[in-house]
């Protein structure tokens, strides 16, 4: 049968684009991206990545004593480099990828509807991403009640700022808000903040963002919300007490929903509420049809929507040698709060949760002289080992913590020993060239534990 598509891409954000610019370095003509929005780039350039990164710089900025900056000006500033740059029709269009815009919804499994008009394709590549989950009682949302799709395109910093959720989103705001001068509080329904990483990092952070002024409750629950056009009030429940908390802004921030209204039923895609469904080769329960990112259960990150884009575009192409992505347990992350929290493999509580056993390797960042010189004091790259030297997951707190992460997720993903960053000449002063002295205490520590090196320097001592 002849379709007017070889394939058609579905969500024109971070998998959208990455397997369309693919299709373009191939030179495939025969490919339509889809985007509901008028303009390309999705979540990560208009209402995530992006203006967060950029509202941190800004913050940080602005915290230093650049009191003039107009930070709401910057963050679309950026969002307007990027689009400009990179993230928009013509770039594709000039590229032979052709480009609609519209909300696609199938209509059987080789038939989608766009705006009206009935297309067909060979295959499918779905990357639709996720919505934030609003919790009934924030429903009737206002103009002080604010998502991520609505925090960014605020004209001037509040003056208070109620944060609901404690994840890497709120965490992120709450560091961000503060360092403008806004008075947050946070309200995190779980007994910590950043409940995913290691108590005594929740506890690091926690004090921190306290110090910037935070009011931090935790194990709370919301019971009422009450939003008027200058102000809104949260009735929360925190350990026994109850407290009425007002500001002049409101942000939920408490997870995400995959985005799967598309009415995949009719193309006999599988789904459900943590996404849509997919083997390794991200292909659906429809061969034909691929799905990546946000709008499956994976984690949601920019850069593995990415890379599964990626590996399921080359999929369609050569369906003989498909590849599966990488291992989830290799893709990094990283919160981007003051200071930034890296993390990639397991945690010492899921190691010893799962009974293996491991050693603990540290560098405090006071041991790093560019930390020293850069008055980093606070925080530390640590590793989880094997006594082979394989590493078994990383953790970094300092405040340039995301571009330590690195070489380490580069050690992790290729089995190196961390021995190997001993061997690693590193330029000095770096903070990276903490991650040489990591590999050396191992290094050492393991020598001096070999039978042949004590007895090789036994004249030595
Ligand atoms: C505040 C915030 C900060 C974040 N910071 C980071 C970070 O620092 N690093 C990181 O890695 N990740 C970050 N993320 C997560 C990141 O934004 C997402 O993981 C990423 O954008 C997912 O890419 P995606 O392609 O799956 O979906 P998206 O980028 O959301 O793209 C989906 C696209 O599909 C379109 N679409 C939806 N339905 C249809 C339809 N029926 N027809 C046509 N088009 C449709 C949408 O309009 C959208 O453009 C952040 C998220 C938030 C909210």
């Amino acid at each position: 049968m002849a379709y007017d598509y070889q394939l058609i891409i579905i969500g024109g954000g971070s998998g959208g684009l990455t397997a369309a610019d693919l299709a373009a370095e191939l030179g495939f003509k025969k490919v339509l991206l889809v985007e509901a929005e008028r303009q390309l780039g999705g979540e990560c350039l208009h209402t995530g990545c992006v203006p967060s990164k950029s509202l941190l710089h800004a913050a940080k900025q602005y915290a230093a004593g650049h009191k003039k900056l107009d930070v709401w000006h910057d963050i679309q500033e950026s969002i307007s480099f990027i689009q400009d740059r990179s993230d928009n029709d013509a770039n594709f269009i000039n590229r032979g990828i052709n480009v609609l815009h519209g909300a696609a919804t199938f209509i059987d499994d080789h038939t989608v509807t766009v705006g009206g008009k009935t297309i067909t394709s060979k295959y499918f590549l779905i990357a639709t991403g996720s919505s934030p989950a609003v919790p009934q009682v924030f429903t009737s949302l206002s103009t002080t009640v604010h998502t991520n799709e609505t925090i960014f395109s605020l004209a001037k910093t509040p003056k208070s700022l109620t944060i609901i959720g404690g994840g890497p989103i709120g965490c992120e705001m709450a560091s961000a808000f503060s360092l403008l001068g806004c008075k947050v509080s946070i309200v995190q329904s779980a007994d910590r903040l950043l409940p995913r990483e290691e108590p005594e990092i929740s506890e690091m952070l926690t004090n921190q963002l306290k110090r910037q002024g935070v009011e931090v409750d935790v194990q709370a629950t919301v019971n009422a919300c009450a939003a008027t056009k200058s102000s809104v009030g949260v009735e929360i429940t925190s350990g026994n007490k109850n407290s009425t908390l007002s500001s002049e802004v409101l942000l939920v921030a408490v997870g995400r929903v995959p985005r799967t209204n598309l009415d995949l039923s009719n193309a006999g895609v599988a789904f459900d509420t943590d996404g849509i469904a997919i083997n390794k080769y991200f292909q659906t329960s429809r061969s034909h049809i691929y799905a990546v990112g946000d709008c499956t259960p994976s984690p949601k990150f920019t850069h593995l929507a990415a890379h599964q884009a990626g590996i399921a575009l080359s999929n369609m192409v050569s369906p003989l040698f498909k590849s599966s992505g990488s291992r989830l347990d290799t893709v990094p992350w990283i919160t981007y709060t003051l200071p930034e929290i890296a993390r990639i493999g397991a945690s010492a509580q899921e190691l010893t949760a799962r009974n293996i056993s491991f050693q603990t390797v540290e560098v405090m960042l006071n041991e790093i002289d560019r930390a020293v010189t850069d008055k980093q004091q606070t925080g530390f790259v640590r590793a989880y080992v094997k006594p082979t030297g394989k590493l078994l997951g990383a953790v970094i707190v300092a405040e340039t913590s995301s571009e330590l992460l690195a070489p380490l997720s580069h050690v992790y993903y290729h089995n190196q020993p961390l021995q190997s960053l001993a061997k690693t000449v590193f330029p000095y002063p770096t903070l990276s060239s903490g991650l040489n002295i990591l590999g050396s205490k191992f290094a050492v520590k393991r020598a001096t534990r070999s039978k042949i090196i004590r007895s090789v320097t036994k004249s030595w001592r």
